[in-house]
């Protein structure tokens, strides 16, 4: 055995019995008169053995009896371990060169060992002083020519790589990630915490298992091979698993597994670090659609504007080409008549994309709301087919309608004028998208409800679109090569304001052969219906108490007489203010006025100032506001400063007499 192979203790042991063995030869030798010769071959050895064995060994005398110890010798592993040289050492006190002995605890054990005799193994433990620092370990015994030995590692190394191994394995116990060790042959060996908590296993359950125990069985073909080629070439594989937890659940887990080799390059391990992205992923997935569904809002908004602003100009240019015209002076009556037919048939148009716009924004600041009255389903139906006849008889098309109850029984409640918008738009659509055959619409009564129906046998819809065109700003066909005029609003209005009425809204459609759109709402019957005020039965117009004085406050003199037109043929007075000021003085001087219609901005004194006033004059005096397209935030400082009720501009007339009649 080479003497770096032997033990320490075996060492030791060795020593002890050379030094033994050399003073009984000395001995022998003075006796018998023996040659220096052998003594010294002996000698010889023991120094060899001494300085180059690994570990450090001093040799010390005790001086003073026993009260300190100086160095006697000092072999080159210690020179090495203490980084000092022999001849800083030897003759020296122990206390000197190592100034942290005692602390170390090291000099009692020197002062035992040499009292008593008997050896002595200090553990592992740290010394330190200004000089030198490092985890030592000593064997202390005694000569018997009375000098203690010393002999020590220097371990602080194996010290430093068992603390960075300690902290790397907590590291590895408390990663928020699963860690996964297997052998070559991918039977597990180790695995962490979190691969318990996130799949269910105890890690007595898998260790020796093949991981694929996780497995879901919903992988690529070929996913697996590819995991192994690159890993057995040596190489770290990435990639996204779906696996399976104990209790069935999928997860989703980002990993990377790579291998371990030996010093001899062979692979001895497999390392597997995965994270569980499941939630990320979902994160990720509703990420990917909001931004969808953004892009796309994005482009039908875009669109929306291109298609509005030409649903505008359409009718302007209508309007103002017509007007134009009429100042010619050799004008016929009839071509004059004609003009006007135009003007007012484009300013319709106009009022009523304005009208869908309004109805939007108050949809969506859930102010609309819907004004439920006595209504004769038979009578919506036939001013409809009256309505659009002559529209049908130009474009060749057959038009027809259906009424499933009689008149008597179809008298409902519902919001008579929500209903007609409604199913016009369905009419006028059916028209619009239909150039030969026919068009038929009606009601039948279905169970507890109104079922109608439009059907068409016009370009139809394909089947992907169907539900899209219910929403906003959707028009089947949104290049600016599509044929027919829309602004992709008219079928959400319509949906909503069904649903607003308890009902649905549907469609059946084969492009190329036509469309049947359907919207069913609650038939209330005629019981319900009779007991409403008889006033309201005969027909759904407006009464107003003879003298009933409504003020309209508003600066532009157009809206001023629209409005008094409004409001006149209803058998109402109707006092003007030019402004807030002047509406002031009116209330002031007329104490027959029953409502204040009042514009919000104007010159002089704005509508908020001058409702503020009236209030303090008059607090009951209802103030019905109309502003332009009106924001919330406009309607909060209107009913802040005491408007009853907020109407955007254009006003609908149906809805501005609805607000009066509540007021009488
Ligand atoms: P628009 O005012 O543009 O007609 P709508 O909301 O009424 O808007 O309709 C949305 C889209 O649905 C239309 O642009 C059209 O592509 C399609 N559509 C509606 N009604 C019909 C129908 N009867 N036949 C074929 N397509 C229709």
């Amino acid at each position: 055995m080479r003497d770096e192979e032997k033990t320490f203790s075996q060492l030791v042991g060795e020593l002890k019995a050379l030094r033994l063995r050399i003073s009984e030869l000395e001995n022998a030798a003075a006796d018998c008169g023996v040659p220096d010769l052998k003594l010294k071959e002996s000698e010889e050895r023991f120094r060899q053995l001494f300085e180059n064995i690994s570990s450090g060994v001093a040799v010390y005398d005790a001086v003073d009896g026993g009260n300190d110890f100086v160095f006697r010798d000092f072999n080159k592993s210690a020179e090495k371990i203490d980084k000092l040289g022999k001849n800083d050492v030897i003759g020296k006190s122990i206390q000197e060169v190592f100034p942290g002995v005692k602390k170390f605890g090291l000099f009692d054990a020197l002062q035992r060992v040499w009292k008593t005799g008997t050896p002595e193994h200090r553990p592992l433990s740290m010394y330190e002083d200004e000089r030198v620092a490092g985890w030592r370990e000593n064997y202390i015994f005694k000569l018997p020519g009375g000098e203690v030995v010393t002999v020590y590692d220097d371990i602080t190394h194996e010290k430093q790589v068992e603390e960075k191994l300690k902290i790397i394995s907590k590291a590895i116990e408390q990663n928020p990630v699963t860690v996964v060790i297997t052998d070559r042959n991918a039977n597990i060996e180790y695995v962490n915490p979190k691969f318990t908590d996130l799949t269910g296993y105890s890690s007595d359950e898998v260790l020796g298992k093949n991981p694929r125990i996780l497995q879901s069985g919903k992988v690529p073909p070929g996913f697996y091979e590819n995991l192994w080629q690159t890993i057995l070439a040596g190489k770290e594989w990435h990639g996204e698993f779906l696996n399976k937890k104990k209790n069935g659940e999928l997860y989703w887990e980002v990993a990377s597994i790579s291998p371990v080799t030996n010093e001899q390059g062979v692979i001895t391990n497999f390392v597997a670090v995965k994270e569980d992205i499941t939630e990320k992923k979902k994160l990720w997935e509703q990420l990917v659609e909001a931004k969808e569904k953004a892009e796309e809002s994005d482009r039908l908004k875009s669109c929306f504007l291109a298609n509005i602003s030409h649903e505008i100009r359409t009718p302007m240019n209508g309007i103002l080409g017509f007007s134009a015209l009429l100042k010619e002076p050799l004008l016929s009556g009839e071509e004059k008549e004609q003009y006007i037919e135009l003007i007012h048939e484009s300013g319709k148009r106009m009022l009523s994309i304005i009208n869908n716009l309004i109805d939007i924004s108050r949809i969506e600041t859930g102010e609309l709301s819907l004004y439920p009255d006595t209504t004769n389903v038979n009578e919506v139906i036939e001013s409809i087919h009256a309505s659009f006849n002559e529209q049908a008889r130009k474009k060749g098309l057959s038009f027809s309608c259906e009424m499933g109850l009689s008149v008597k029984d179809s008298v409902i409640v519902t919001d008579k004028a929500r209903l007609n918008q409604v199913l016009s738009h369905l009419v006028g659509n059916a028209l619009k998208y239909t150039s030969e055959g026919d068009v038929a619409f009606g009601y039948k009564k279905n169970g507890e409800m109104l079922e109608f129906y439009v059907r068409d046998t016009g370009i139809g819809i394909p089947r992907e679109q169907q539900v899209k065109i219910f929403e906003r700003f959707r028009q089947v066909s949104l290049d600016a090569t599509r044929g027919y005029e829309g602004a992709g609003l008219g079928l959400s209005l319509g949906k909503k304001f069904v649903e607003m009425m308890n009902g649905t809204m549907w469609v059946d459609s084969t492009p190329g052969k036509g469309s049947v759109f359907y919207f069913s709402i609650p038939y209330t019957g005629f019981m319900k219906a009779k007991n409403r005020s008889k006033k309201n039965v005969e027909d759904n117009r407006y009464a107003f108490p003879s003298g009933f004085t409504i003020l309209v406050v508003d600066d532009n003199s157009i809206s001023r007489l629209l409005l008094k037109g409004v409001l006149s043929g209803q058998q109402v007075r109707v006092i003007l203010a030019e402004n807030g000021r002047e509406a002031v003085e009116k209330v002031e001087q007329e104490p027959d006025i029953r409502v204040v219609l009042m514009d919000m901005k104007m010159p002089v004194m704005n509508g908020y100032e001058a409702t503020s006033r009236i209030k303090e004059i008059r607090p009951d005096l209802p103030v019905i506001a109309q502003t332009a397209f009106a924001d919330p935030e406009e309607r909060e400082t209107a009913k802040a400063a005491g408007c009853d009720v907020v109407l955007a501009k254009p006003i609908n007339s149906e809805e501005l007499l609805a607000e009066v009649q509540r007021r009488v």
